[in-house]
């Protein structure tokens, strides 16, 4: 026990003063760039979200494929990715468990930053295209989700978009930079039929993979690495205290 609260101690003491891990979880790389994304898909199971007007097509249906996209152009990019869900059903057997256990993943330690996908729906059926939402506030949040529908309106051949400030539990729980990405409106007829195309859907995934990477290496490397350091070290201590 005393030899458990002498070594608990010196991680708490020196931990974060050493030059060297356990404070940092890898090394970055220059070439490949090994960035660490945690990539959430909306609903599943139960909770489908919601439901295509024309073809009754489920959000938690699209959030997955679309996703699935999003984590294999990201990897191809060289990211590490972490996935809340990769199957159809939810990660937690009522909605509260799946919410906590969506809410850790999103929280993983060292992640360079969280997305989450989702489809819209509105009452005005002519509203439609894709929409970025950051946590109110949050300054690297709201250049990420810039960056992802900047990204998003260059390849649908669209004129500027800005990024939309919100509340939602996976942009608030995160601690790094999150972007809430609403891929299109199953309440719109033409969004809900593109949603469901093989190529539309690759090209959305591509342009998310593109904006969360501009982001990314928009970042300044000595500042980024100085981050991540630094939020390891705060994650201990919470852990520690
Ligand atoms: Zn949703």
């Amino acid at each position: 026990m005393k030899r458990t609260l002498s070594l608990l101690l010196s991680v708490f003491l020196f931990g974060c003063a050493a030059p060297t891990p356990p404070c940092q979880p890898y090394e970055l790389t220059a070439e490949p760039p090994q960035y660490y994304v945690v990539l959430d898909y909306g609903h599943g199971g139960s909770d489908c979200g919601a439901v295509g007007i024309e073809t009754g097509v489920k959000e938690s249906d699209l959030n997955l494929a679309i996703g699935e996209r999003v984590a294999a152009a990201l990897e191809d990019r060289g990211c590490f990715v972490l996935r809340t869900r990769t199957g159809a059903d939810a990660i937690g057997k009522t909605k509260r468990d799946d919410m906590a256990k969506r809410g850790a993943i999103l929280c993983a330690e060292g992640a360079d930053c969280t997305v989450s996908i989702h489809m819209n729906k509105f009452a005005d059926r002519s509203v439609k295209g894709p929409m970025c939402y950051y946590q109110a506030g949050a300054e690297e949040g709201q250049a990420l989700a810039q960056c992802v529908i900047d990204a998003l309106t260059e390849a649908l051949g669209k004129s500027g978009r800005l990024a939309n400030p919100g509340n939602n539990f996976v942009t608030r729980i995160p601690n790094a930079p999150s972007v809430l990405v609403e891929c299109g409106f199953l309440s719109n007829a033409e969004d809900e039929r593109n949603l469901q195309d093989a190529d539309f859907q690759q090209l959305l995934a591509d342009a998310i993979a593109d904006g969360v990477l501009a982001f990314l290496k928009s970042q300044n490397e000595s500042d980024f690495r100085e981050k991540k350091s630094n939020s390891a070290c705060a994650s201990r201590r919470k852990l520690i205290q």
